[in-house]
Protein backbone atom coordinates (compact mmCIF):
# COMPACT_ATOMS: atom_id res chain seq x y z
CA UNK A 1 0.00 0.00 0.00
CA UNK A 2 1.43 3.59 -0.63
CA UNK A 3 -0.01 6.62 0.22
CA UNK A 4 -0.28 9.72 -2.46
CA UNK A 5 2.18 12.17 -2.68
CA UNK A 6 4.34 8.99 -1.17
CA UNK A 7 5.82 5.71 -2.82
CA UNK A 8 4.79 2.18 -2.13
CA UNK A 9 7.24 0.44 -0.19
CA UNK A 10 5.88 -2.77 -3.33
CA UNK A 11 7.04 -0.73 -5.56
CA UNK A 12 11.17 -1.69 -6.38
CA UNK A 13 13.12 1.43 -6.57
CA UNK A 14 15.05 0.69 -9.37
CA UNK A 15 11.90 0.68 -11.81
CA UNK A 16 9.81 3.43 -10.18
CA UNK A 17 9.68 6.02 -12.99
CA UNK A 18 9.65 8.70 -11.09
CA UNK A 19 12.79 9.99 -8.93
CA UNK A 20 13.07 8.72 -5.37
CA UNK A 21 14.99 9.87 -2.37
CA UNK A 22 15.50 8.83 1.11
CA UNK A 23 17.06 10.90 4.16
CA UNK A 24 17.81 10.30 7.21
CA UNK A 25 16.30 12.34 10.53
CA UNK A 26 19.64 14.80 9.61
CA UNK A 27 18.57 15.09 6.42
CA UNK A 28 21.39 13.59 4.24
CA UNK A 29 20.13 10.71 1.60
CA UNK A 30 20.52 7.51 2.44
CA UNK A 31 19.24 6.04 -0.93
CA UNK A 32 18.29 7.68 -3.85
CA UNK A 33 17.00 5.63 -7.21
CA UNK A 34 18.57 5.72 -10.97
CA UNK A 35 15.54 8.06 -11.97
CA UNK A 36 16.68 10.33 -9.20
CA UNK A 37 20.19 10.40 -11.25
CA UNK A 38 18.62 11.14 -14.46
CA UNK A 39 16.63 14.03 -12.81
CA UNK A 40 19.91 15.51 -11.05
CA UNK A 41 22.20 14.30 -13.77
CA UNK A 42 24.30 12.85 -11.30
CA UNK A 43 25.29 8.88 -10.10
CA UNK A 44 22.62 8.07 -7.91
CA UNK A 45 25.34 6.19 -5.07
CA UNK A 46 26.43 10.20 -6.03
CA UNK A 47 24.03 11.48 -4.13
CA UNK A 48 24.05 9.30 -0.83
CA UNK A 49 25.61 11.51 2.13
CA UNK A 50 24.80 14.84 0.85
CA UNK A 51 22.99 17.44 2.93
CA UNK A 52 19.04 17.90 1.51
CA UNK A 53 19.73 21.77 1.67
CA UNK A 54 22.70 21.17 -1.06
CA UNK A 55 20.41 19.60 -3.70
CA UNK A 56 18.37 22.91 -4.15
CA UNK A 57 19.02 26.32 -5.76
CA UNK A 58 18.19 29.11 -4.09
CA UNK A 59 18.75 31.47 -6.95
CA UNK A 60 17.40 34.49 -8.12
CA UNK A 61 13.18 33.86 -8.47
CA UNK A 62 13.81 30.66 -7.21
CA UNK A 63 11.78 30.21 -4.35
CA UNK A 64 13.47 27.67 -2.06
CA UNK A 65 11.02 25.45 -0.17
CA UNK A 66 11.15 25.30 4.01
CA UNK A 67 12.80 22.16 3.60
CA UNK A 68 15.56 23.59 2.16
CA UNK A 69 17.36 25.03 5.07
CA UNK A 70 15.00 22.42 8.28
CA UNK A 71 12.35 20.13 8.50
CA UNK A 72 9.32 21.94 7.40
CA UNK A 73 7.74 23.33 11.30
CA UNK A 74 4.69 20.59 10.82
CA UNK A 75 7.15 17.47 10.74
CA UNK A 76 7.34 17.99 14.67
CA UNK A 77 3.63 16.97 14.45
CA UNK A 78 3.64 13.48 14.82
CA UNK A 79 0.27 12.91 12.98
CA UNK A 80 1.68 14.48 10.32
CA UNK A 81 2.84 12.31 7.02
CA UNK A 82 2.61 13.82 4.12
CA UNK A 83 4.25 16.52 2.64
CA UNK A 84 2.57 18.08 -0.10
CA UNK A 85 3.85 18.67 -3.76
CA UNK A 86 5.48 21.68 -4.13
CA UNK A 87 7.55 23.12 -6.78
CA UNK A 88 11.40 23.73 -6.38
CA UNK A 89 14.08 24.19 -8.52
CA UNK A 90 17.03 21.18 -8.04
CA UNK A 91 20.64 22.15 -8.20
CA UNK A 92 22.30 19.29 -10.64
CA UNK A 93 25.69 17.14 -10.88
CA UNK A 94 26.47 19.40 -14.04
CA UNK A 95 26.43 22.59 -12.32
CA UNK A 96 22.81 23.26 -14.22
CA UNK A 97 19.78 23.77 -12.85
CA UNK A 98 16.04 21.46 -12.87
CA UNK A 99 12.43 22.99 -12.29
CA UNK A 100 10.33 19.66 -10.63
CA UNK A 101 8.31 19.38 -8.13
CA UNK A 102 8.55 17.53 -4.60
CA UNK A 103 6.16 15.27 -2.63
CA UNK A 104 7.27 12.51 -0.17
CA UNK A 105 6.20 11.22 3.15
CA UNK A 106 7.62 11.46 6.38
CA UNK A 107 9.03 8.24 8.00
CA UNK A 108 8.69 7.52 11.93
CA UNK A 109 9.20 5.41 14.43
CA UNK A 110 6.60 3.12 16.12
CA UNK A 111 5.92 6.39 18.33
CA UNK A 112 5.44 8.87 15.77
CA UNK A 113 9.56 9.82 15.89
CA UNK A 114 10.91 11.69 12.94
CA UNK A 115 12.83 8.98 11.22
CA UNK A 116 13.48 10.83 7.66
CA UNK A 117 11.64 10.85 4.79
CA UNK A 118 10.91 9.64 1.25
CA UNK A 119 10.79 12.00 -1.59
CA UNK A 120 9.15 11.82 -4.59
CA UNK A 121 10.54 13.89 -7.55
CA UNK A 122 9.38 14.79 -10.96
CA UNK A 123 10.62 16.92 -13.20
CA UNK A 124 8.04 19.37 -14.48
CA UNK A 125 8.56 19.27 -18.21
CA UNK A 126 9.48 16.16 -18.69
CA UNK A 127 7.49 12.62 -18.75
CA UNK A 128 4.35 12.16 -16.78
CA UNK A 129 1.78 15.20 -16.00
CA UNK A 130 1.91 18.49 -17.49
CA UNK A 131 -1.10 20.87 -16.12
CA UNK A 132 -3.03 21.67 -19.43
CA UNK A 133 -2.87 25.04 -20.53
CA UNK A 134 -6.07 27.14 -20.76
CA UNK A 135 -7.10 26.28 -24.26
CA UNK A 136 -7.07 23.02 -23.23
CA UNK A 137 -8.57 23.83 -20.27
CA UNK A 138 -11.50 25.70 -22.08
CA UNK A 139 -11.86 22.29 -24.59
CA UNK A 140 -11.84 19.76 -21.64
CA UNK A 141 -14.75 21.51 -20.17
CA UNK A 142 -16.75 22.80 -23.21
CA UNK A 143 -16.29 18.83 -24.17
CA UNK A 144 -18.05 17.82 -21.15
CA UNK A 145 -20.56 20.42 -21.25
CA UNK A 146 -21.33 19.71 -24.93
CA UNK A 147 -22.01 15.91 -24.34
CA UNK A 148 -24.83 16.46 -21.69
CA UNK A 149 -26.20 18.94 -23.69
CA UNK A 150 -26.35 17.11 -26.83
CA UNK A 151 -28.47 14.35 -25.40
CA UNK A 152 -30.78 17.26 -23.68
CA UNK A 153 -31.24 19.05 -27.03
CA UNK A 154 -32.00 15.42 -28.56
CA UNK A 155 -34.24 14.34 -26.82
CA UNK A 156 -36.05 17.45 -25.67
CA UNK A 157 -36.73 17.96 -29.83
CA UNK A 158 -37.63 14.25 -29.71
CA UNK A 159 -39.87 14.79 -27.12
CA UNK A 160 -41.14 18.30 -28.27
CA UNK A 161 -41.95 16.94 -32.35
CA UNK A 162 -43.40 13.67 -31.10
CA UNK A 163 -45.17 13.70 -27.73
CA UNK A 164 -48.18 12.32 -29.66
CA UNK A 165 -46.33 9.64 -31.09
CA UNK A 166 -44.03 8.12 -28.18
CA UNK A 167 -45.09 5.34 -25.83
CA UNK A 168 -45.22 6.04 -22.54
CA UNK A 169 -41.91 4.15 -20.73
CA UNK A 170 -39.91 6.31 -24.23
CA UNK A 171 -41.32 9.13 -22.62
CA UNK A 172 -40.23 8.64 -18.99
CA UNK A 173 -36.72 7.29 -20.41
CA UNK A 174 -36.12 10.38 -22.02
CA UNK A 175 -37.50 12.82 -19.50
CA UNK A 176 -34.95 10.59 -16.73
CA UNK A 177 -31.94 10.94 -19.11
CA UNK A 178 -32.48 14.37 -19.45
CA UNK A 179 -32.54 15.15 -15.61
CA UNK A 180 -29.72 12.98 -15.39
CA UNK A 181 -27.66 15.34 -17.84
CA UNK A 182 -28.90 18.75 -16.20
CA UNK A 183 -27.62 17.11 -12.99
CA UNK A 184 -24.43 16.18 -14.68
CA UNK A 185 -24.06 19.82 -16.48
CA UNK A 186 -24.44 21.11 -12.49
CA UNK A 187 -22.22 19.46 -11.29
CA UNK A 188 -19.66 20.57 -13.29
CA UNK A 189 -20.84 23.86 -13.33
CA UNK A 190 -20.64 23.80 -9.13
CA UNK A 191 -16.57 22.74 -9.97
CA UNK A 192 -15.62 25.00 -11.69
CA UNK A 193 -16.96 27.90 -9.31
CA UNK A 194 -15.57 25.66 -6.62
CA UNK A 195 -11.97 25.42 -7.96
CA UNK A 196 -12.05 29.20 -8.30
CA UNK A 197 -13.22 29.97 -4.99
CA UNK A 198 -10.58 27.21 -3.43
CA UNK A 199 -7.65 28.85 -5.69
CA UNK A 200 -9.13 32.52 -4.44
CA UNK A 201 -9.41 31.22 -0.75
CA UNK A 202 -13.43 32.61 -1.36
CA UNK A 203 -15.14 29.22 -0.03
CA UNK A 204 -17.36 29.76 2.22
CA UNK A 205 -17.90 26.82 4.86
CA UNK A 206 -21.71 26.69 6.51
CA UNK A 207 -20.27 24.51 9.28
CA UNK A 208 -22.69 22.78 11.78
CA UNK A 209 -22.75 19.40 13.79
CA UNK A 210 -22.70 17.14 10.89
CA UNK A 211 -23.55 13.22 11.32
CA UNK A 212 -20.75 11.95 9.21
CA UNK A 213 -23.10 7.93 8.93
CA UNK A 214 -26.50 10.02 8.08
CA UNK A 215 -24.72 11.47 4.44
CA UNK A 216 -23.01 8.27 4.13
CA UNK A 217 -26.18 6.47 4.24
CA UNK A 218 -28.18 9.16 1.74
CA UNK A 219 -25.04 9.22 -0.54
CA UNK A 220 -24.98 5.48 -1.23
CA UNK A 221 -29.42 5.69 -1.89
CA UNK A 222 -28.13 8.53 -4.28
CA UNK A 223 -25.73 6.98 -6.31
CA UNK A 224 -27.38 3.66 -6.20
CA UNK A 225 -30.54 4.86 -8.44
CA UNK A 226 -27.46 5.56 -10.90
CA UNK A 227 -25.17 2.59 -10.28
CA UNK A 228 -27.74 0.08 -9.62
CA UNK A 229 -25.02 -2.49 -9.10
CA UNK A 230 -23.85 -0.48 -6.39
CA UNK A 231 -23.06 -2.91 -3.19
CA UNK A 232 -21.26 -0.28 -0.82
CA UNK A 233 -22.30 -0.40 2.88
CA UNK A 234 -21.32 2.02 5.47
CA UNK A 235 -20.38 0.97 9.06
CA UNK A 236 -19.46 3.25 11.38
CA UNK A 237 -18.75 2.76 14.62
CA UNK A 238 -21.72 2.67 17.43
CA UNK A 239 -20.83 6.32 19.13
CA UNK A 240 -19.29 7.79 16.25
CA UNK A 241 -18.51 11.48 16.86
CA UNK A 242 -20.86 14.37 14.99
CA UNK A 243 -17.97 16.37 13.32
CA UNK A 244 -18.61 20.33 12.99
CA UNK A 245 -18.29 20.57 9.38
CA UNK A 246 -20.53 21.34 6.04
CA UNK A 247 -23.15 18.88 5.10
CA UNK A 248 -22.71 19.84 1.73
CA UNK A 249 -19.27 19.87 1.20
CA UNK A 250 -18.90 16.72 3.37
CA UNK A 251 -21.58 15.08 0.79
CA UNK A 252 -19.71 16.50 -2.04
CA UNK A 253 -16.72 14.78 -1.22
CA UNK A 254 -18.16 11.32 0.14
CA UNK A 255 -20.47 11.29 -3.13
CA UNK A 256 -16.76 12.06 -5.11
CA UNK A 257 -15.25 8.78 -3.52
CA UNK A 258 -18.13 6.51 -3.97
CA UNK A 259 -18.65 7.29 -7.12
CA UNK A 260 -15.12 7.14 -8.69
CA UNK A 261 -15.39 3.46 -6.75
CA UNK A 262 -18.31 2.84 -8.64
CA UNK A 263 -16.79 4.16 -12.23
CA UNK A 264 -12.85 3.46 -11.65
CA UNK A 265 -13.04 0.03 -9.77
CA UNK A 266 -15.64 -1.73 -9.04
CA UNK A 267 -19.71 -0.87 -7.83
CA UNK A 268 -19.44 -4.18 -5.54
CA UNK A 269 -17.70 -4.23 -2.30
CA UNK A 270 -17.30 -0.94 -1.92
CA UNK A 271 -17.24 -0.02 2.22
CA UNK A 272 -17.41 3.28 3.73
CA UNK A 273 -16.00 2.93 7.48
CA UNK A 274 -14.56 5.24 10.37
CA UNK A 275 -12.98 5.64 13.08
CA UNK A 276 -11.55 8.44 15.71
CA UNK A 277 -7.52 8.69 15.04
CA UNK A 278 -6.18 10.90 18.04
CA UNK A 279 -8.00 14.69 17.00
CA UNK A 280 -9.55 13.53 13.95
CA UNK A 281 -12.45 11.77 12.41
CA UNK A 282 -10.96 9.74 9.62
CA UNK A 283 -13.58 7.91 7.08
CA UNK A 284 -12.63 5.72 4.85
CA UNK A 285 -13.87 4.48 1.26
CA UNK A 286 -12.63 1.30 0.25
CA UNK A 287 -13.33 -0.29 -2.91
CA UNK A 288 -12.04 -3.94 -4.74
CA UNK A 289 -11.05 -2.41 -8.20
CA UNK A 290 -7.58 -3.22 -10.07
CA UNK A 291 -5.66 -0.39 -7.75
CA UNK A 292 -3.96 2.33 -9.22
CA UNK A 293 -0.37 1.94 -10.66
CA UNK A 294 2.10 3.62 -8.01
CA UNK A 295 3.13 6.26 -10.68
CA UNK A 296 -0.50 7.59 -11.40
CA UNK A 297 -1.30 7.27 -7.57
CA UNK A 298 1.43 10.68 -6.98
CA UNK A 299 -1.27 12.31 -9.49
CA UNK A 300 -4.88 11.64 -9.44
CA UNK A 301 -5.27 14.52 -6.87
CA UNK A 302 -3.49 16.84 -9.83
CA UNK A 303 -6.00 19.40 -11.58
CA UNK A 304 -7.41 17.83 -14.66
CA UNK A 305 -5.23 14.67 -14.32
CA UNK A 306 -7.61 11.69 -15.52
CA UNK A 307 -5.69 8.30 -15.91
CA UNK A 308 -5.53 6.50 -19.40
CA UNK A 309 -7.14 3.18 -18.51
CA UNK A 310 -9.99 2.75 -20.95
CA UNK A 311 -12.82 3.67 -18.32
CA UNK A 312 -15.26 6.28 -18.67
CA UNK A 313 -14.01 9.74 -17.14
CA UNK A 314 -14.71 13.39 -16.23
CA UNK A 315 -13.52 15.84 -16.00
CA UNK A 316 -10.20 14.91 -13.50
CA UNK A 317 -11.16 17.90 -11.40
CA UNK A 318 -13.55 15.41 -8.76
CA UNK A 319 -9.99 14.22 -6.47
CA UNK A 320 -8.54 18.19 -6.45
CA UNK A 321 -11.54 19.49 -5.36
CA UNK A 322 -12.44 16.89 -2.76
CA UNK A 323 -9.09 17.43 -1.33
CA UNK A 324 -9.53 21.24 -1.34
CA UNK A 325 -12.41 20.77 0.56
CA UNK A 326 -11.61 18.68 3.33
CA UNK A 327 -8.44 20.87 3.96
CA UNK A 328 -10.26 23.87 3.71
CA UNK A 329 -12.25 22.54 6.79
CA UNK A 330 -8.72 21.40 8.55
CA UNK A 331 -8.67 18.19 7.47
CA UNK A 332 -6.30 15.41 5.25
CA UNK A 333 -6.99 13.74 2.06
CA UNK A 334 -4.84 10.74 0.92
CA UNK A 335 -5.15 7.59 -1.30
CA UNK A 336 -3.51 4.38 -0.61
CA UNK A 337 -3.88 1.48 -3.62
CA UNK A 338 -2.25 -2.11 -3.96
CA UNK A 339 -2.42 -2.78 -7.85
CA UNK A 340 -4.91 -5.65 -8.16
CA UNK A 341 -6.53 -5.59 -4.59
CA UNK A 342 -8.18 -2.12 -4.49
CA UNK A 343 -8.18 1.00 -3.21
CA UNK A 344 -8.61 3.08 0.17
CA UNK A 345 -9.28 6.93 -0.02
CA UNK A 346 -9.29 8.34 3.69
CA UNK A 347 -10.28 11.83 4.90
CA UNK A 348 -10.15 13.26 8.12
CA UNK A 349 -12.00 16.10 9.49
CA UNK A 350 -10.46 17.38 13.28
CA UNK A 351 -13.03 16.86 16.08
CA UNK A 352 -11.89 19.90 17.84
CA UNK A 353 -13.55 22.16 14.99
CA UNK A 354 -16.26 22.50 17.59
CA UNK A 355 -14.62 23.49 20.88
CA UNK A 356 -12.15 26.24 18.58
CA UNK A 357 -15.20 27.72 17.58
CA UNK A 358 -16.52 28.10 21.31
CA UNK A 359 -13.19 29.10 22.00
CA UNK A 360 -13.25 31.77 19.63
CA UNK A 361 -16.70 32.79 20.53
CA UNK A 362 -16.33 33.31 24.20
CA UNK A 363 -16.87 36.56 25.98
CA UNK A 364 -13.30 38.14 26.21
CA UNK A 365 -12.36 37.74 30.03
CA UNK A 366 -14.75 34.59 30.76
CA UNK A 367 -13.15 31.86 32.73
CA UNK A 368 -13.08 28.81 30.39
P1 LIG B 1 -12.97 12.74 -12.39
O1 LIG B 1 -13.51 14.02 -11.84
O2 LIG B 1 -12.62 12.82 -13.84
O3 LIG B 1 -13.74 11.52 -12.04
P2 LIG B 1 -11.04 12.43 -10.28
O4 LIG B 1 -10.19 13.60 -9.94
O5 LIG B 1 -12.17 12.11 -9.34
O6 LIG B 1 -11.52 12.59 -11.78
O7 LIG B 1 -10.09 11.15 -10.41
C1 LIG B 1 -8.89 11.25 -11.19
C2 LIG B 1 -8.52 9.90 -11.78
O8 LIG B 1 -8.20 9.00 -10.71
C3 LIG B 1 -9.64 9.24 -12.57
O9 LIG B 1 -9.48 9.53 -13.95
C4 LIG B 1 -9.46 7.75 -12.31
O10 LIG B 1 -8.72 7.19 -13.36
C5 LIG B 1 -8.60 7.68 -11.06
N1 LIG B 1 -9.36 7.13 -9.91
C6 LIG B 1 -10.05 7.85 -8.98
N2 LIG B 1 -10.60 7.04 -8.07
C7 LIG B 1 -10.26 5.76 -8.40
C8 LIG B 1 -10.51 4.46 -7.85
N3 LIG B 1 -11.25 4.29 -6.75
N4 LIG B 1 -9.97 3.38 -8.49
C9 LIG B 1 -9.21 3.53 -9.60
N5 LIG B 1 -8.93 4.74 -10.18
C10 LIG B 1 -9.45 5.83 -9.60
Amino acid sequence: MSETGAVAPAVEPDSFPLGLIEVDADRRVVAANPEAGAVLRIAPEELVGRALGDLVAVGEGAAPPEWARDWHPSAALRSVRRIPEHPVTLRCGDGGEVEATVAGQYRRSGDGRLQGALLVIRPTHRRGFNPPSGIEVISTVSHELRSPLTSVKGYTSLLLNRWERLKEEQKRMMLEQVHHDADRVTRLVNELLDISRLETGRLVLRRQLVDVGEIATRVVSKLALEYPDLDCTVELPEGFPAVYADPDKVEQVLTNLVENAAKYASPRDVHITGEVDGDDVAVAVHDRGEGIPASDLVRIFTKFFRRDHGKPTGSGLGLWISRGLVEAHGGRLTAESEPGHGSVFRFTLPLDAFDALLEHERPRGEAS
